[in-house]
């Protein structure tokens, strides 16, 4: 029997930093992922300041490959009529390409002391009085196993069924489609400046959903995303078409009838599961639903919950108890650190979906609204969701107080 301390299976951010911090603490990692490194995920490649600051072991990694902070976001209200401007001040988002930042976590576990599999996908994971992984490549075995394979995680399944936890319907998980083409430094100087300059647009060309342009050095990527059961319904090929026409007239993206190579995948956008544990088993990242409702953001949920989950891990193995209870500490950690936030996130995803017209209008005309619109959307601003007597303010101000407009 080969032994590890501990698999972790999947090898994006969530995954990648699970294994990161465990190799630091001086455990004996195996990271399995089913794909070659580098490989490309569709993404936004939109990094929350938070990555960096509540990571900072990670810093040194991640701040040679940024391509480039934002300055500033303009959100868009469905009819074009009102726009949220916001400066980020010296708390600006960074731009990264996924290509590169997941093969950099990938090389930092790596360097850390994990044992990394790429090109092996995991099968099965059995438990016999330790953890067995199957993989294409052969068994591997460890005293717990880590779930951080994504939307459709085989351990995810597992701890829901052991758990009682019903899968996600059409109206939990959304898909999110992308494109990232070059547009030149010139373009992207005359377009976007020096500020590069985040544009959403919510209910693009219609569909329930928003609509995002993030520039990166000399790349536009540009997507939109809702849930499956208003994308199953559309035709993508026409959103896009309209969607770009939409960026081309406003000057934002430069060629007339391109016709995309777009990326999708999905998203769980109903919340956080409420259990994310099982015996000798933990899930991260997008396995456990860790994204943020409103925005799609999942990097920080999934890479924080890594970082939490090394210290639950430290415990068993140190106490050898690997039963759920023990590993509840788990649970409980990522709940206290984020939980409320993913709750609250969820309601506002709810009322952004409703009245999109609405929030924009009241963000437009008031300075403390557009800094809770700018930190729910992007967790920028410093302070978060404690600021909890302005959100209150915002909601009846969006509930209750018409205007002409009405959207
Ligand atoms: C279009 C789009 C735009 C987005 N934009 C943003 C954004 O701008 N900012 C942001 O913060 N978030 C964004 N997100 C969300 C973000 O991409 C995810 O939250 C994030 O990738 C979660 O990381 P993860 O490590 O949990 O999962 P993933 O990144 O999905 O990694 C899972 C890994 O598991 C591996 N795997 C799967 N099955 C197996 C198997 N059987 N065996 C072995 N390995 C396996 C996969 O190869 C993959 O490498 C976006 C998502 C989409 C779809």
């Amino acid at each position: 029997m080969s032994g590890y301390d501990v698999i972790v299976c999947g090898g994006g951010p969530s995954g990648s930093t699970t294994a990161f911090y465990a190799a630091k603490a001086g455990l004996r990692v195996a990271l399995v992922d089913r794909t070659k490194f580098p490989r490309d995920k569709a993404c936004g490649g939109l990094l929350t300041p938070r990555v960096l600051n509540e990571l900072p072991e990670l810093a040194p990694y991640i701040e040679p490959i940024i391509e480039c902070p934002s300055q500033d976001v303009q959100l868009y209200s469905p009819s074009m009529k009102y726009r949220i401007d916001f400066d980020f001040g010296s708390n600006t988002p960074w731009n990264i390409r996924r290509e590169v930042f997941d093969n950099t976590l990938l090389e930092a576990a790596r360097e850390a002391g994990a044992k990394i599999f790429t090109d092996t996908r995991v099968s099965d994971v059995q438990f016999n009085g330790g953890v067995t992984v199957s993989t294409t490549k052969g068994d591997l075995r460890a005293q717990m196993a880590i779930g951080a394979m994504g939307p459709n995680d085989k351990l995810a399944q597992m701890v829901r069924k052991t758990r009682g936890v019903r899968p996600w319907n059409d109206g939990e998980i959304g898909t999110a489609l992308m494109w990232e083409p070059d547009v030149g430094r010139e373009f992207m100087e005359r377009a976007y400046g020096q500020k590069r300059s985040l544009l959403v647009h919510f209910r693009p060309a219609g569909i329930e959903g928003y609509g995002w342009v993030f520039p990166k050095d000399t790349i536009l990527n540009i997507g939109f995303g809702g849930y499956n059961r208003t994308i199953k319904s559309i035709n993508v090929r026409e959103i896009w078409t309209s969607y770009l026409e939409l960026l081309r007239k406003d000057g934002y993206f430069p060629k007339k009838d391109p016709d995309p190579p777009v990326k999708g995948a999905p998203l769980p956008l109903g919340g956080p599961l409420r259990a994310t544990t099982m015996e000798r088993t933990l899930i991260v990242g997008d396995s456990a639903g860790m994204v943020s409702p409103l925005s799609g953001e999942g990097i920080y949920y999934g890479m924080h919950a890594g970082k939490l989950a090394v210290e639950t891990i430290q415990q068993a193995l140190a106490s050898g108890d690997f039963s759920q209870r023990a590993l509840d500490s788990y649970h409980w950690a990522w709940y206290r650190t984020f939980g409320q936030e993913l709750k609250d996130l969820a309601f506002f995803a709810k009322l952004a979906l409703k009245f999109p017209e609405r929030m924009v209008y009241y963000g437009s005309r008031d300075q403390q609204t557009c800094e809770i619109f700018a930190d729910l959307f992007l967790g920028v601003t410093p302070g978060g969701l404690g600021k909890r007597r302005p959100i209150a303010r915002t909601l009846r101000n969006i509930i209750r107080y018409p205007y002409f407009g009405w959207g």
